[in-house]
């Protein structure tokens, strides 16, 4: 059965070339779009064109198609500037992913604003990639990190957030959706509290950019983090977005070509926004690939987008809550965003997978980069579905007859 959708789910499909495959005699029903997300026709097409005609580096040549890639390659700036809000294009740094983003926060804005003993707030459930860079720099400076925890049902607990907000909390950087509970954090609350302590606020838009709408104004942070082929754009590529005059007061990231104005044998003057953070070649063809890629999110709408992942959430829930045995961690369907994960009494997790990959369903099974969470758990590891706009109901469908049939095997 499907549910009404004002998006045309088949032709966007037909847009998505790696999805008409048979896996194992089966037709492949994609469910790891939180892992990674596939690729439509314009965004292979956009790097293909790029490869077959205009490839060259970009802000150095003064010939027509270097000129055309640099034109193509900051175009994709504008594109982003635009989908997430920004004030200004010298605020969209590329990266390569939401981790090099946030390695860059907290090596330079980190290294260059924070002393030791003051203080990091975290959540409990967050991403390896939000965890560890901040990590990094305790062992560098020693900061010191505090943790807003979860309640049982795998929501924020923010009951304790004035005594973890001090005077001495510099930075809270948190996740906007969690990638294992599927939980949509109110980052806005956490962003009023932190601006009453003074404490500045990274979010991680991983999961939380390629699905739902994300206006940096309305949020109110000051850097966001997020991934291009978390929203079908290629992999290599990354955005950080930050307020421009937290950019103008960070030394750079990484020294090299392009993020330079003068170099001399002992000193060397930095490049304006946003290049004085895009050292060496930039990976012209993902970020193009990029921009094609939130064209076509753009062309659907991401409130279009978020509403299909809501309803097939919903239907989630209701099928795979009926199986026996079945636990899905996190809030109620309401409260989360598009992908659950569990675990099948009896059956480990990549024992599900494997089972469910004989049907030709891709899921992932494991910790997800989140050893602490799955502590928290109190399970090694869970089977985690996602969603995405070119998801089907009967993937859905097939996912839960494929999980009895897991139950079964292993009974
Ligand atoms: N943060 C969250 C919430 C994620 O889900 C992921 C990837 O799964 C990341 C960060 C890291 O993304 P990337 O590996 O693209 O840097």
């Amino acid at each position: 059965m499907s549910v009404q959708t004002t998006l045309d789910i088949q032709a966007i499909r037909e847009q998505f070339p790696l999805l008409d495959q048979s896996i194992n005699g089966h037709r492949l029903a994609y469910l790891d779009s939180t892992a990674t997300a596939q690729k439509p026709l314009a965004v292979l097409e956009a790097m293909d064109r790029y490869y077959r005609t205009i490839n060259a580096n970009v802000h150095r040549g003064v010939y027509q198609i270097s000129e055309a890639a640099t034109e193509a390659y900051e175009g994709t700036r504008r594109t982003i500037g635009r989908f997430i809000g920004a004030k200004s294009t010298k605020e969209i740094i590329f990266t390569r992913n939401t981790t090099e983003a946030i390695n860059l926060v907290a090596q330079s804005w980190g290294r260059a604003n924070l002393q030791a003993g003051d203080r990091i707030l975290l959540t409990v459930s967050e991403h390896h990639s939000n965890l560890v860079p901040w990590q990094l720099l305790a062992a560098q400076i020693g900061v010191e990190l505090d943790f807003i925890e979860l309640d049982a049902h795998g929501r924020l607990d923010l009951s304790k957030l004035d005594q973890l907000l001090t005077e001495r909390t510099k930075l809270v950087a948190m996740t906007h959706m969690s990638n294992v509970l599927g939980t949509i954090n109110p980052v806005e609350r956490v962003i009023a509290a932190a601006k009453q302590v003074g404490a500045l606020v990274v979010v991680d838009g991983a999961q939380s950019v390629p699905h739902i709408p994300v206006n940096v104004q309305e949020l109110g942070c000051d850097f966001l983090a997020f991934s291009g082929h978390k929203m079908c754009g290629p992999t290599g590529i990354g955005v950080l977005w930050a307020r421009r005059e937290l950019l103008e007061a960070m030394p750079p990231f990484m020294g090299g070509g392009d993020m330079i104005k003068r170099v001399g044998l002992r000193e060397s003057s930095w490049n304006d926004l946003p290049w004085k953070f895009e050292a060496g070649t930039p990976a012209i063809a993902e970020a193009i690939g990029l921009g094609a890629a939130i064209d076509f999110l753009n062309g659907l709408g991401m409130e279009a987008i978020h509403e299909r992942e809501r309803q097939l959430t919903h239907y989630a829930w209701d099928k795979l809550n009926g199986i026996d045995g079945l636990t899905i961690f996190g809030p109620p369907a309401a409260e989360r965003g598009g992908l659950v994960s569990f675990t099948l009494a009896g059956v480990h997790a990549h024992d599900v997978a494997a089972i469910l990959d004989t049907q030709g369903i891709a899921v992932r099974a494991g910790h997800h980069c989140t050893h602490p969470l799955h502590d928290i758990l109190g399970v090694p590891a869970t089977v985690r579905a996602s969603f995405y706009l070119y998801t089907l109901e009967e993937e859905i469908d097939r996912l839960a007859e494929a999980l009895v049939l897991a139950r079964d095997t292993f009974q």
